[in-house]
This record gives C-alpha cells, sequence and structure tokens, in this order.
C-alpha cells in the first residue's frame, strides 16, 4: 500500500479496496520500522492519526467523496498544529505546543487528510541541507551518506521513501524545489500569496510560501488545490479563485514556448545535471514545446540580495523568542537581560545565530541604505527580469540545482558553499513567481532535478507540463532501493 500515490489512494479508498484505518496503520508500522535510518519525522501523530483516519472512514461511509478524504499526509513541523508540539526543529521550541492550526493544517484537514506526524528540517527553515536541526540531520534515503536537502528535508525524505504519499514543505529560497531534486520528488512552490502563511512559523515572511512536495504532479495538483485560496487572516494571500489544477493537468503542450536562460547553464553547473537538462528538453520538445534562449541578467546578484533580506527579515522575526511567552527559558536567570541573553543563546543553534547578527547588521542604522536598500533594488531588477522574459516565453526551464545531494557534512563547515546550491532557485521567492521541481534522471544513482518557473498564478501551467512530461517517462516512479 505504501506505493500507491495520492491519485491510487482516492480510487482505492472510493473502491473500499481498503480504508483509511487501514493504510494509516500500514504507514505508522513502516514509519516505526524504517524512519530510524532517516530521522524524518521529529514527531508521530498515532493516536490523531488513527482518529482522524476512523473519521474520514465514517465520512466516506456516510456518502462524502473528496480525493483526499481518508490521505495520509505529514506536515513540515513549522506549521502550527493545535496540541501537538510544534518545534520549528529548534531548541528554542522544543517544548512549544501550538494552540492553534495553521491555515494549511486545517483546510488540509477539512479535506479529510489524516495527518502522521510532524516532519524534520532545518532549525526556522534556514539551510539546504537538513543539518541544522536540534532534532539531528535527515538521510537521503537513495543514499543514506548523503544529504535530503533543506530546509523541507523531513518532508522529504519521508515521502521519497515511501513513508507517506505527500508532505507540506515551505520554500523561502528553494526549501520545497531542492529537497524536491535531491530525492526524487515533484513539489511545488507557489505564487507568493497563493498560499495563506497563517499559523506558518515565520522565517521571511516577504519570501516564505508553503506548498506540497509528493511523487507526481498530480497528487501536487490534489494537495495544492486543497491548500490555496485566499485567508482574510494573512494579509499577503490574495483574494483571487482557486484554479483548477487538475482540469489543468490535461492540456497538450503543442505550441507551449518554452525559455532556457543562459545564466542557468553556466560555470558551476555539474555539466551530467546539464546532460539530464537537456535531455528533459528534448522529450518536451516531442510533445509540442518549442525551445528559445532567454537572459535573466541580474540573476547573478540574486545570492547577495537574498542573503541580506532574509536574513534581515528572520532577524525581525525571530525576535519574538525571548524566553518569556512561550519556549525555551534559562535556568535560573539572574535578571531580564540575563534572560534574554541566555534563553536566546541557548536556544538558537549556530545557523540561526549566524541569520540574525547578519540581519540585524544589515538593517542596522548607517548600513541600511547600504546592504537592505540595495537588495531590495536587486530584486525589483530580478522582478523585472521575469516579467520581461514572460514576454516572449510561457515557461522558464532549468536545473533546480547545481549539483546532486552531496555527502553528510562536506558543507556544514562552509555556510558560503551551502548557500551557492540556491542559486537556480531563489530568484523565484525574491520575485514571488511560481516553481516546480521534477524528477528528470540520475548521476551516480543520485536524483536530478528539473526546474521550471512560470508567470505569477501559472501554478496550472507548471502542474500541467510536469504532468504532461510524467506521462512520457518514469523517473518519477523510481523508488529508492531498500524503501
Ligand atoms: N537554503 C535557503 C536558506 O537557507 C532557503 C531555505 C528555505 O527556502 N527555507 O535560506
Amino acid at each position: 500500500m505504501h506505493r500507491l500515490t495520492l491519485a491510487q489512494i482516492a480510487r482505492g479508498l472510493a473502491a473500499k479496496d481498503f480504508s483509511s484505518v487501514e493504510l494509516t496503520e500500514a504507514l505508522l508500522t513502516r514509519i516505526g520500522a524504517l524512519d530510524p535510518q532517516l530521522n524524518s519525522f521529529i514527531t508521530v501523530t498515532a493516536d490523531q492519526a488513527r482518529a482522524q483516519a476512523q473519521a474520514a472512514d465514517a465520512r466516506r461511509a456516510a456518502g462524502e467523496s473528496g480525493a483526499l478524504l481518508g490521505a495520509p499526509i505529514a506536515h513540515k513541523d513549522l506549521f502550527c498544529t493545535k496540541g501537538v508540539r510544534t518545534s520549528c526543529a529548534s531548541k528554542i521550541l522544543d517544548n512549544f505546543v501550538a494552540p492553534y492550526d495553521a491555515t494549511v493544517v486545517e483546510k488540509l484537514a477539512a479535506a479529510g487528510c489524516v495527518s502522521l506526524g510532524k516532519l524534520n528540517m532545518d532549525e526556522f527553515a534556514m539551510g539546504s541541507a537538513n543539518e541544522s536541526s536540534h532534532y539531528g540531520p535527515v538521510k537521503n534515503p537513495w543514499n543514506l551518506e548523503c544529504v535530503p536537502g533543506g530546509s523541507s528535508g523531513g518532508s522529504a525524505a519521508a515521502v521519497a521513501a515511501r513513508l507517506i504519499p505527500a508532505a507540506t514543505g515551505t520554500d523561502t529560497g528553494g526549501s520545497i524545489r531542492q529537497p524536491a531534486a535531491l530525492t526524487n520528488l515533484t513539489g511545488i512552490k507557489p505564487t507568493y500569496g497563493r498560499v495563506s502563511r497563517w499559523g506558518m512559523i515565520a522565517y521571511a515572511s516577504s519570501l516564505d510560501q508553503g506548498g506540497p512536495l509528493a511523487r507526481s504532479a498530480e497528487d501536487c495538483a490534489l494537495l495544492l488545490g486543497a491548500m490555496a485560496g485566499f485567508d482574510p487572516k494573512d494579509s499577503t494571500c490574495v483574494d483571487q479563485p482557486v484554479d483548477d489544477y487538475l482540469a489543468a493537468l490535461n492540456r497538450p503542450l503543442a505550441g507551449l514556448r518554452i525559455g532556457l536562460p543562459r545564466e542557468y547553464f553556466g560555470a558551476g553547473l555539474d555539466p551530467r545535471l546539464s546532460d539530464a537538462v537537456m535531455a528533459c528538453v528534448e522529450e518536451l520538445k516531442k510533445l509540442g514545446a518549442t525551445i528559445k534562449e532567454i537572459g535573466l541578467p541580474n540573476m547573478q546578484h540574486a545570492i547577495p540580495a537574498y542573503y541580506v533580506i532574509a536574513p534581515a527579515e528572520a532577524s525581525s522575526n525571530l525576535s519574538r523568542f525571548d524566553g518569556v511567552r512561550f519556549g525555551y527559558r534559562c535556568e535560573n536567570p539572574q535578571n531580564l537581560e540575563d534572560l534574554y541573553k541566555r534563553s536566546r543563546g541557548e536556544g538558537f543553534g549556530a545557523e540561526v545565530k549566524r541569520r540574525i547578527m547578519v540581519g540585524t547588521y544589515a538593517l542596522s542604522a548607517g548600513y541600511y541604505d547600504a546592504y537592505y536598500l540595495k537588495a531590495q533594488k536587486i530584486r525589483r531588477l530580478i522582478r523585472s527580469d521575469f516579467i520581461a522574459a514572460f514576454q516572449e516565453v510561457d515557461l522558464i526551464l532549468g536545473p533546480t540545482t547545481p549539483n546532486p545531494a552531496w555527502k553528510l557534512g562536506e558543507k556544514s563547515s562552509d555556510p558560503v558553499a551551502a548557500y551557492l546550491e540556491d542559486i537556480y532557485t531563489i530568484t523565484a521567492n525574491l520575485a514571488g513567481i511560481p516553481g516546480l521541481s521534477m524528477p528528470a534522471g540520475f548521476v551516480d544513482g543520485l536524483p536530478v532535478g528539473v526546474q521550471l518557473l512560470a508567470p505569477y498564478f501559472q501554478e496550472g501551467r507548471l502542474l500541467n507540463v510536469a504532468h504532461q512530461y510524467q506521462q512520457a517517462t518514469d523517473w518519477h516512479q523510481r523508488a529508492p532501493e531498500g524503501f
């Protein structure tokens, strides 16, 4: 049963081949047996999952028929879940039990999804390797010595290892697409404002966006359809109807104009990944797409701009963790100042502290104009590059990452080396456009991802192209050995 996709599960549940309770039990057993190798879960909510599965089965018996009714999933541990620890993979929130559900959690529960627990991640979603978690690193099921990517590394590893069919993730600079690429999954970062951020613990509020990781574009369409939509509780959530993503899947690709940015194929890209991406392009041509070279001239400035803006917002967002209101508090504080200093000093990990310091510096009087304001100007130029490119093409295609998954520890002593892995993904967050990563081959037994980028609110186009590609290829169906 663990091999089934969400779409297959929906058919199986509708045909009464199995119940949600049976499926949930089977997956809980699998998580118990296999997750010790991966460390993808921070918390398994077995009792709650059983109760939700029973409720879903009862709703079906009473005549309800939603595609996700009874479908098992799990949430990245930065989505607040009522009554369940929401740790953000940080010591500072190790004891935090959220008093409410995030909108995404609420919407998926209303659709009938059964949550099996909370997934490991980089601390406060800061990272590309899932090595900065307070609960230890996550392993890549394709090679247990390699990282699964980050920051949604637990989501990626659990879905790739068939412990759950799909999961939620968040993407501030690539954290859905990059781990999807490194573990052979399909993951989509929606347009900024498409999915509510309410109850999603903030890293960099102007860049964060939630989305699904799954084993096919069809499954992402199912989940995104349930996650997306206006939420009056999030003032940046856009009041615009949600497209019918499932209906979009079947459009033929004839006439689709795809742009290949020359900046995405330059130095720094592993040539073997470049070959896999070009093979994907050939396949899409066979499906009717036309190809054009385009330019995104400001891409070279994206990493420095992102690593000013994201830490600046993080330094402000994370000021709420002070040891007073919730979360970790140091022992025997001598006075208020000592309480703040030691609670934060002991509660945050090294990468989070690094970002807070960089961000605070960039925002400080005297440096604000030189760093933060400059970065915002670059951000606008990057957005303009995309708007200009989308005058000429319908879709932009390139590699998701410059390299396949690397060995655990290999880049952990060199933060800049890890930051450079985000080169192809962070531009979409800076511009706010949607992006998707899909499986497109293997290098040394490790998955390669292709990234598709589309204009604002064209998630349907991304899912459509990925689905058509997945009808013609079987990369996405390959499973890691031993799982
Ligand atoms: N790797 C990037 C960072 O560390 C992106 C993380 C994310 O998207 N949450 O900031």
